[in-house]
């Protein structure tokens, strides 16, 4: 009886607001969890491997790191992203993140458990998961964290516990606007682990949305690693090119 209201109710709004494809606006004869239409969502593009062992770049098969990773060391053990964050998705993402369409989330975070099955090495051995916070300014605009959001949709489903480890305690210019030297110098200092958590000895998965350089998520590593962390490794949807 009540799947059958749900139902109804569905069909009266899409009477009402008949559903578009985020990307190309094209009109959908029924609503999909990523609201794309069949292909824009065909244009979705997985990560291709191989990868650069440490931070999930895509690379020809030269060798184990790529030349950004042979000059740097990210702090974090390894990080993976999905998809390519480009097209459609980026559209997706972006309607997500920036125009307040939560129910995308359910959709991309179902992306994620797709790469995830195929990638099961991810999160074998995992204690916690945990996701990159906001500053509290961002967090305010926004009235939502897009990570936590993904990573507590994939906790629930593999069954491993979420805490909020991480918090921002000052706030960084826009990472957009810098070179990858300054990207790193931007976020050094800017992250601290919640009062009350014991990570000690605890292998971590910490998901974000979309990774460009790795700065980021390597900040909060060293953040979790300095805890007493035993291992992080990212898992983001997707990957900037
Ligand atoms: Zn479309
Ligand atoms: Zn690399």
């Amino acid at each position: 009886m009540n799947h059958a209201i749900t139902e109804l109710a569905k069909s009266f709004l899409n009477l009402l607001f008949p559903p578009h494809c985020v990307n190309c606006k094209r009109y959908l004869d029924q609503a999909t969890d990523l609201m794309l239409c069949a292909f824009c969502n065909r244009k979705i593009c997985q990560n291709p491997k191989p990868y650069c062992e440490r931070c999930g770049r895509s690379i020809d098969n030269s060798g184990a790191l790529c030349a950004e990773c042979r000059k740097t060391k990210l702090h974090f053990s390894a990080a993976r992203s999905a998809y390519i964050y480009d097209g459609a998705l980026k559209e997706v993402i972006r309607a997500f993140k920036y125009k307040g369409k939560l129910t995308l989330g359910a959709g991309l975070a179902r992306l994620l458990m797709d790469f995830i099955k195929e990638n099961e090495d991810m999160i074998l051995g995992i204690d916690a998961i945990t996701f990159v916070p906001l500053q509290n300014g961002r967090m305010r605009e926004r009235g939502f964290n897009q990570s936590k959001a993904l990573a507590s949709r994939i906790a629930e489903e593999i069954k491993i516990h979420c805490p909020d480890l991480l918090e921002k305690i000052r706030s960084t210019k826009n990472q957009n606007e810098l070179s990858r030297d300054g990207r790193l110098c931007n976020l050094r200092g800017a992250f601290r682990i919640r009062r009350g958590s014991d990570i000690k000895g605890l292998r971590i998965l910490l998901v974000d949305d979309v990774m460009t350089t790795g700065s980021t998520l390597s900040e909060c590593s060293k953040t979790l690693f300095d805890a007493g962390a035993a291992e992080v490794r990212c898992l983001t949807l997707a990957r900037g090119l």
